[in-house]
C-alpha cells in the first residue's frame, strides 16, 4: 500500500510531559486520564501507553463500547466507565471483565446490585444536570448498598471564574460527609487549575492531557501534542476572474498560483474552518480559498513558489488559537478528527 497523504502526529513525550504536569499542579491528589471518545480523537492504542507508562493509574470512558480497546493497555480495576449500567448486560458484562461502572442515578444503583453489585464509582449532580443522582438520593437504600471506590462530581464552568464553581464544590463536600468512599473526584482540566480545594484526592484531565488549554493559567504547563499534516496534490495558475472550488466562493482578482491540498471536511477540517484560515510551510502561511471540500482544500501558494505535489504542509491545530479561529471549541476540533487520519 503506497503511503497516505494525509497524517496526524501524536507527540507522546508532550502527552505524558502534560499528564505529570496535570499530575503535579494537581498537588496531593493523584491526576487520572479521560479517554474518552479515542482519547479525544488521538487514538487509546496511542495515547494510553503513554498516560500509563507516566504513572497514570486511573482511567475513563464513557461507552461500554470503548472498554474493549482500553483493557489492552490498562488493568480492569483502572478503567470507569463514565455512563454507567443503563441495562443488566451491561453490568454483567462488567463483573465479568473487571471494570468499574460509574453509578449515576437510583436506577443504576438497583442494576447494580442487582447483578451482585461489587465495588463502584458513584456520580452526583452537583448542578451540571446531565447524569448523576441528586445530593438529596444519597440516603436512598439502593446507594447505601454500594461499594463506592470514587464519589465524584464535575463542574459545569471550571473554565470560567463563575460563582458556579464554588456552589458545587460546597454541595460536594457536603454529600461526601454523607457517604462511605474510598476516594473523591471533582476537577476535569480546567478544574485543577481553580486550585487545590478542588483537587481531592483524584483528578480527571481529559482536554489539557492532549493540548487544549482550557483557562490562562495552563497556558505555560501544557504542551501541543497533536500535528496534523496533508499532502499537496496538484498545483495551477488562476487566472484574474478564475473561481475555486464548489460555489464559486473565491475569485482570483490577479493572476494566482494555487494547489489543491489533500484534507477536507471528511478529516474533520470542517467548513467553518475554512475562512481566514491558511496551511503552513516553513513559517510561511498559505491562506484557505473557496469553500472546504470532501477530501480537499485549495491553497494560495504565492508564499512558497516552490511548492510541489508531495509536499507536507501544516494544518493549524494549535487547538487555542484554532478554537479562536474557528465556531468550534477545542474539544470539538479534537473529537471530530477523521478516520483517514487515525488509519
Ligand atoms: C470528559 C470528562 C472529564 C474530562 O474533562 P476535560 O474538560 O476534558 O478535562 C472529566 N470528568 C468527566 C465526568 C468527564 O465526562
Amino acid at each position: 500500500m503506497p503511503p497516505p497523504s494525509l497524517r496526524l502526529v501524536v507527540d507522546t513525550d508532550a502527552l505524558a510531559a502534560n499528564w505529570r504536569a496535570l499530575d503535579a499542579l494537581s498537588g496531593k491528589a493523584r491526576a487520572g486520564a479521560a479517554i474518552k471518545a479515542d482519547c479525544y480523537g488521538l487514538g487509546v492504542a496511542t495515547c494510553l501507553p503513554a498516560l500509563r507508562d507516566a504513572g497514570c493509574a486511573q482511567f475513563f470512558v464513557a461507552h461500554w463500547s470503548e472498554v474493549s480497546a482500553a483493557l489492552a493497555h490498562a488493568p480492569p480495576a483502572q478503567i470507569a466507565v463514565l455512563h454507567g449500567p443503563i441495562a443488566a448486560a451491561e453490568a454483567a458484562y462488567a463483573r465479568t471483565v473487571g471494570v468499574l461502572p460509574v453509578i449515576n442515578s437510583l436506577h443504576q444503583a438497583r442494576v447494580w446490585n442487582e447483578a451482585g453489585g461489587g465495588a463502584c464509582h458513584l456520580m452526583v449532580d452537583t448542578g451540571i444536570n446531565r447524569i448523576g443522582i441528586a445530593p438529596h438520593e444519597a440516603g436512598d437504600p439502593a446507594i447505601a448498598a454500594l461499594e463506592i471506590d470514587l464519589l465524584m462530581s464535575h463542574l459545569a464552568s471550571a473554565d470560567e471564574d463563575s460563582a458556579m464553581n464554588a456552589s458545587q464544590l460546597a454541595a460536594f463536600r457536603e454529600v461526601a460527609a454523607q457517604l462511605a468512599h474510598q476516594r473523591l473526584s471533582l476537577a476535569n482540566s480546567a478544574g485543577i487549575a481553580l486550585g487545590p480545594d478542588y483537587a481531592f484526592d483524584v483528578t480527571r484531565p481529559g482536554l489539557a492531557l492532549y493540548g487544549g488549554v482550557p483557562r490562562a493559567e495552563l497556558a505555560g504547563p501544557i504542551r501541543q501534542v497533536a500535528r496534523i499534516e496533508a499532502a499537496v496534490i496538484q498545483r495551477r495558475r488562476l487566472a484574474a476572474g478564475d473561481s475555486v472550488g464548489y460555489n464559486a466562493t473565491f475569485t482570483a482578482t490577479q493572476p494566482t498560483e494555487v494547489a489543491a491540498v489533500s484534507l477536507g471536511y471528511a478529516d474533520g477540517f470542517l467548513r467553518c474552518r475554512g475562512p481566514g484560515a491558511a496551511m503552513m510551510l516553513n513559517g510561511a502561511h498559505l491562506p484557505i480559498l473557496g469553500k472546504v471540500s470532501m477530501d480537499m482544500v485549495v491553497i494560495d501558494c504565492s508564499a512558497a513558489p516552490n511548492l510541489a505535489p508531495g509536499d507536507w504542509l501544516e494544518v493549524p491545530f494549535h487547538l487555542p488559537d484554532a478554537a479562536q479561529q474557528s465556531v468550534l471549541s477545542q474539544y470539538e476540533l479534537l473529537t471530530t478528527i477523521g478516520a483517514r487520519l487515525r488509519r
